[in-house]
């Protein structure tokens, strides 16, 4: 699964990425735990506030056609 932000087509996640901060936490689906964990990371290392990857989570959720809500 790619960066649709930073095009990377590496296994890795950029910090300063907020696609990739999605693609992380997504990554640890389907346990909430494990991606309450990733939110932590990511607001911890990242740049990102735990708001702004919960919204990018759901702006990124609306978007998908087989997901809901979690
Ligand atoms: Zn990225």
């Amino acid at each position: 699964m790619n960066c649709v932000k930073c095009q990377t087509d590496k296994p890795i996640y950029i910090h300063t990425c907020l696609g990739c901060a999605v693609r992380l936490v997504k990554s640890a689906r389907p346990s909430r735990k494990k991606q309450e964990m990733m939110i932590l990371y990511i607001s911890h290392y990242g740049k990102f506030s735990r708001d702004t990857i919960l919204e990018a989570l759901k702006n990124d959720t609306a978007n998908a056609t087989s997901a809901k809500l979690s």
